[in-house]
């Protein structure tokens, strides 16, 4: 049963614009209700040049803290008195916490990868990693990947000089572990041969292009335990598709969305959330994408 809203409720939400499509207040308002904390999570839509207004507006509200999607993850930045060295290594906040009369920037994407991976039993440790994408989930996955002590993450991307930029910051920053390339055949090839975990950022598949791959050889997906796409609509990509047919462990971004989420909330509300809510959270979303016509 949903909570009752009080005069002891308190609010979180989501800046962005387009925020329409989002999940977020889905299921951060069931995990509010799981977890029995008095507060709601709203969507708010904010127009280009608002920023600082409506942040200024949520911090005389005392609003507990909000997330932050796009076109507003690097603007964000300028509002916030400190940003944690994850955020600050990916360039990008998605998450504030409003304390007092202070802002502090976290970015969870790295956390909720990971957490969503490790909830399958995938372990990063001494792996060999190929990332198809150099953007900001990249960002966050490579970061994250070369903290938790993977053995080599080949980054592959269309626009070579985004995958070597970002390897030079993980390897002068986190740990000497980042190639970069193209995202052509014979690389991906050459690189995914002795490939552990296979992981796409980037948005290739993604609705309206739910036929495409960011990858037309289907050979490299043979003997990969792990195939990771940070895609979540659809849930099954054609990249997931053709993992599931080759015997990988298939794993689509909910996971991910949903952890970096519950990240958030335990950030605002200074509670741990343990990993079997996560599940729950993504069987709720599972439903509603399931039953939701107009999704798209
Ligand atoms: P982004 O910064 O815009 O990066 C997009 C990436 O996709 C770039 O590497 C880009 O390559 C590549 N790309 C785009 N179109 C391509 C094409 N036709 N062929 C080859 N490569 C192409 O976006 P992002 O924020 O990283 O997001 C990427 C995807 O991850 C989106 O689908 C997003 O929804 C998803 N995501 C999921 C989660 C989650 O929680 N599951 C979190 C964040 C993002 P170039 O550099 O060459 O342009």
């Amino acid at each position: 049963m949903a909570h009752q809203i009080t005069s002891k409720t308190s609010i979180s939400g989501l800046l962005g614009n387009p925020i329409e499509h989002s999940v977020s207040p889905i299921f951060q308002n069931k995990l509010c209700e799981i977890m029995n904390v008095p507060s709601v999570y709203l969507p708010f839509r904010v127009m280009q040049g608002d920023l600082a207004k409506v942040v200024r507006g949520l911090q005389a509200l005392n609003v507990k803290g909000f997330n932050v999607t796009i076109p507003y993850k690097t603007q964000i930045l300028d509002f916030l008195n400190e940003v944690s060295e994850e955020a600050s290594l990916m360039g990008a906040v998605n998450t504030v916490k409003i304390y007092g009369d202070k802002l502090y920037g976290y970015n969870t994407d790295g956390l909720g990868f990971i957490r969503a991976l490790e909830s399958q039993d995938v372990c990063i440790e001494d792996k060999n990693v190929v990332v198809l994408g150099a953007g900001g989930a990249a960002r966050a996955v490579v970061v994250k990947l070369a903290q938790k002590g993977a053995k080599r993450v080949a980054i592959l991307n269309r626009t070579q000089d985004k995958a070597k930029n970002l390897s030079e910051l993980v390897n002068e920053r986190v740990a000497n572990v980042a190639v970069s390339a193209e995202l052509a055949r014979d690389l991906i090839d050459k690189y995914a041969i002795d490939c552990d975990i296979l992981i796409n950022t980037t948005s290739v598949g993604m609705w309206p292009d739910i036929n495409k791959c960011p990858v037309d050889s289907k050979s490299i997906f043979i003997n990969k335990p792990v195939v990771f796409d940070m895609v979540y609509n659809p849930l099954k990509t054609k990249f997931i598709s053709i993992a599931e047919a080759n015997f990988c462990k298939a794993i689509n971004g909910l996971g991910m969305l949903v952890y970096q989420g519950i990240c958030a909330f335990e950030i605002w509300h200074e509670v741990s959330v343990p990993t079997k809510i996560g599940i729950e959270l993504i069987a709720v979303l599972e439903q509603y994408f399931a039953e939701m016509q107009d999704f798209r």
